[in-house]
């Protein structure tokens, strides 16, 4: 029976007997329970190395009692099998150490099997809460941090740190106990393989820890994506002295959006003050079609609109509708077509065409709105480098949802740390060998 029994389990070792198998129950769960104890013949004492014997015949390794300890086998799902294993402790006399022998099993001073903590280690990968986990594998959920923690051993060593060609940058709020509670993330612009994730974004906190990276790595990041945030530039600067700045297409697109924007909330506030009510609820509920680029208007399709309901004229083309929002303020109607302007060129990748633009805007435009799309001409060479070469943070941003989910599901992370692994593994950047 004992090697039918072990055979299911995939134990080989030949010093572990079973002695019998009896209905129970584990953690007040019915349980099949196997009684088992572990003997190992051939030993050495782990400190010294002596044999059992020396060479004059005499015992130098005696048994010392045993340790009983229960290890759950299988969980839930397949029917819960824990085993009470007996295993024999040995005391050596040249060098008076005590041990507990170990079994492939289960890793020493754990009470789960190593096919459980396989199972808890690849549940882990997924984005489901720790508590789910703890309840699909019949374990606590402070066992399932246990495993958890055990990884920080797989993380990527020191001594094998990389970066690639070009290294995209972004945060993420961490919501740990850190003083700055948004994190920094980097990944390979090209294949999207994370590389860090670090608890803060600040400089300070950057440099020391980018110094430590060889300079061959360092010198090799030819680009670095990133949004707006003048810190970064400061990283360009200082660790990285072959990059060159690549400003995210997304955050340039939002920039000129919010603009134009903030410019139609202040335009429709003016309207209402000055008792144009019926203009400025039009203009405040239909301000998406301001945002659309003017390639997809349609020019053709008549229909009704809700904002401009006639009796004598009741359908509109999409052009129309807009040309009578935009007839309500000759300002915004300017700003529209400049900022239009400038975001067509932008698609189109024209960049000599983009700084033109922006360098030679009139004086009638809305000095605030001209200031803030001009604000754009500091970060010249980066958007340049946006227009010219094909790379862009959609690979971490999509990194960055995965992170927000896994968030959700772990009620917040309290530890750092253990987010930092369980974005690593979810990655697949940690092998665990089991
Ligand atoms: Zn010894």
């Amino acid at each position: 029976m004992t090697n039918d029994i072990k055979k299911i389990y995939g134990i080989e070792d030949p010093n572990l007997i079973i002695s019998s198998v009896s209905e129970g129950t584990y953690r007040n769960k019915p349980a099949k329970i196997i009684q088992a104890s572990y003997k190992p013949k051939a030993i050495v004492c782990p400190k010294c190395g002596s044999s059992p014997r020396n060479n004059t015949g005499k015992y130098i390794i005696v048994k010392n009692g045993s340790k009983k300890v229960d290890v759950l086998l299988t969980h839930e799902n397949t029917g819960i099998v824990s085993m009470k294993l007996s295993k024999q402790r040995y005391r050596c006399y040249n060098c008076n150490t005590h041990w507990t022998s170990q079994i492939d099993l289960v890793q020493p001073s754990h009470n789960i099997s190593r096919i459980i903590e396989a199972k808890v280690i690849e549940l882990i990968a997924e984005r489901i809460s720790l508590k789910l986990i703890a309840k699909l594998c019949s374990v606590s959920i402070s066992k399932v941090i246990q495993v958890l923690k055990s990884l920080e051993t797989y993380l990527p060593k020191e001594e094998n740190r990389w970066l690639p060609e070009v290294l995209m940058v972004d945060e993420f709020r961490s919501h740990t106990a850190s003083e700055d509670s948004m994190s920094f993330i980097c990944a390979d612009g090209e294949s999207g393989r994370l590389v860090e994730i670090l608890e803060s974004r600040k400089i300070n906190y950057l440099i020391p820890h980018f110094s430590r990276y060889p300079d061959e790595e360092r010198f090799r990041v030819k680009f670095l994506v990133t949004d707006m945030n003048a810190a970064y530039f400061q990283l360009v600067k200082d660790i990285f002295p072959n990059a060159e700045l690549i400003i995210d297409h997304s955050h340039i697109v939002k920039h000129l959006n919010e603009a134009f924007n903030s410019f139609r909330v202040r335009e429709v506030k003016r309207l209402k003050v000055s008792g144009k009510k019926r203009e400025a609820s039009k203009l405040k509920k239909n301000w998406r079609f301001l945002l659309k680029n003017r390639l997809d208007i349609n020019i053709s399709e008549y229909k009704k609109w809700p904002s401009f309901r006639s009796n004598k004229y009741p359908y509109l083309t999409e052009q129309m509708m807009i040309d009578r929002l935009l007839g309500f303020s000759e300002p915004l109607k300017l700003a529209y077509d400049y900022f239009h302007d400038l975001l067509d060129s932008f698609r189109r990748k024209e960049y000599e065409r983009f700084f033109e633009l922006l360098n030679t805007l009139p004086d009638e435009l809305d000095e605030e709105f001209k200031g803030q799309v001009q604000n754009l001409i500091r970060y010249q060479e980066g958007i340049t480098n946006a227009l010219i070469h094909p790379y862009s943070n959609g690979k971490i941003e999509a990194k960055n949802t995965h992170i927000k989910t896994l968030k959700r599901v772990s009620y917040g992370f309290k530890s750092f740390s253990n987010m930092r692994i369980r974005i690593f593994l979810t990655e697949g950047l940690i092998e665990v060998n089991h």
